[in-house]
């Protein structure tokens, strides 16, 4: 068994990590204090102005196919750059990027949603989650009636990220009550703010925040329809499915970066005459902390490998989600204990992360969702444990 990185994995990290080095971690200090002064850490101008540097250090579309101008790479390397990404606390991502279900549209859809997303002069959202649906997404009401060529959509999505700030949201909508939901009766449509839906920003205690989507009787064209009449349900949950293990990886990175401050506060920090890190209570934390990054990131890249090989990697992205989210969360409390006061202050990064970091237990799939996927594929005999090393 050969645990190490090949030659071309380590290369694209190296790149990332020296990107993210130069170019994005000089801005976390003004990022702090945009957030204390209740500003956006880091404005859209300023963000693609980074993409576009990105872009000519070759990082453009990490999961984009090539024909469109992306670099296609495996998950494994995509996992390996989330996770560089995570080190900073500036809100960057690499740029190139749309919805993985956008690629089901037609070719005129493409030309007018798509690529435009990928080139970033528009800004997608995605909408399923209603007030009376989230974890139980078969539950929607949002209706999309038929109107001859068009269709009308009554109802309210909520906490969607980007949502207020979004050109257009891919919506799944109960399109015919007579059918399940998840078999035929929903389907996901485009929608540009230009055709009338209204949104509300929703505060948060992340940096940020979703937003509720209003549709009042909004007129869809029928050549708005993503996919399928009737796939609407199948392609949320593909939307969803996607970033369980880039999710995970991301908080790896931040789970790393969070851990060297601990490190070096406890070797520098004295109480009673000696440093804190001579203390039992703190090492512990440390060693508890590491193993746990450990275990993470072999869960993590054991998903994004098993992605990789074509292979249904559902059951080992849904552990990755679970355990890298509980992880980080857990790793980043005991940063902020090792630190004392200073650790809640606004002066270091460490209480942003406390709270944004909360999130990743709640968002694409709860703790206990992925609890009842991870278990439901046991239960009914769909998996081993052990996976494929049984
Ligand atoms: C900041 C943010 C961004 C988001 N972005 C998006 C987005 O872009 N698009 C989108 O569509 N949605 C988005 N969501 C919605 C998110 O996916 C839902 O919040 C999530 O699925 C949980 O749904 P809920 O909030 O309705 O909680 P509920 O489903 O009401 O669940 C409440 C609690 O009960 C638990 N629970 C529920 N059912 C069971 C059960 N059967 N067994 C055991 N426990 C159960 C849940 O795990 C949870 O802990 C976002 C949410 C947030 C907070």
């Amino acid at each position: 068994m050969d645990f190490s990185l090949s030659d071309e994995e380590k290369a694209i990290r190296e790149t990332a990590r020296t990107f993210i080095r130069k170019e994005v971690m000089p801005l976390e200090q003004e990022v702090l204090r945009r957030e204390r002064a209740h500003e956006p850490g880091l404005r859209l101008d300023e963000l693609r102005e980074l993409q576009t540097k990105a872009r000519a250090f070759g990082f453009w579309g990490l999961a984009t196919p090539e024909e469109y101008g992306g670099m296609d790479l495996p998950a494994v390397m995509q996992s390996l750059i989330w996770t560089e990404i995570g080190r900073s606390w500036v809100p960057f991502r690499f740029g190139g990027e749309a919805d993985n279900i956008l690629f089901f549209a037609n070719d005129e859809q493409k030309a007018e949603f798509l690529r435009p997303t990928i080139e970033g002069d528009r800004i997608s959202c995605f909408a399923i989650t209603e007030p009376g649906a989230g974890s139980d997404a078969a539950n929607i009401r949002m209706t999309a009636r038929r109107d001859g060529d068009d269709w009308i959509l009554d109802g309210e999505k909520t906490f969607i990220t980007n949502g207020n700030d979004a050109d257009f949201a891919i919506v799944v909508a109960v399109s015919d009550r007579d059918q399940d939901v998840r078999a035929g009766g929903s389907t996901a449509f485009l929608v540009d703010r230009s055709m009338g839906w209204r949104s509300e920003f929703i505060p948060t205690m992340g940096e940020g925040g979703p937003a509720s989507l209003v549709f009042d009787s909004v007129r869809v064209p029928g050549r708005n329809v993503l996919g399928e009449v009737g796939q609407g349900f199948a392609l949320g949950m593909q939307w969803i499915g996607k970033g369980r293990y880039i999710i995970p990886s991301h908080a790896v990175g931040v789970a790393e970066r969070a851990l060297r401050m601990a490190i070096d506060h406890a070797n520098t920090r004295e109480t009673f005459g000696k440093p804190l890190a001579t203390n039992q209570a703190i090492q512990w934390m440390i060693a508890d902390s590491e193993t746990e990054l450990e275990a993470a990131r072999w869960l993590i890249l054991r998903a994004a490998w098993t992605v990789d090989q074509g292979a249904d990697a559902r059951h080992a992205s849904s552990m990755s989600k679970l355990y890298g989210a509980r992880m980080v969360n857990d790793v980043v409390d005991r940063v902020l204990q090792i630190h004392g006061g200073m650790g809640y202050t606004r002066e270091l990064p460490i209480e942003r992360w406390y709270r944004q970091m909360r999130l990743l237990r709640i968002f694409e799939g709860t703790d206990e969702m992925q609890r009842l996927i991870i278990s439901r594929d046991l239960l009914r005999g769909y998996t081993e444990i052990g996976g494929h090393l049984a």
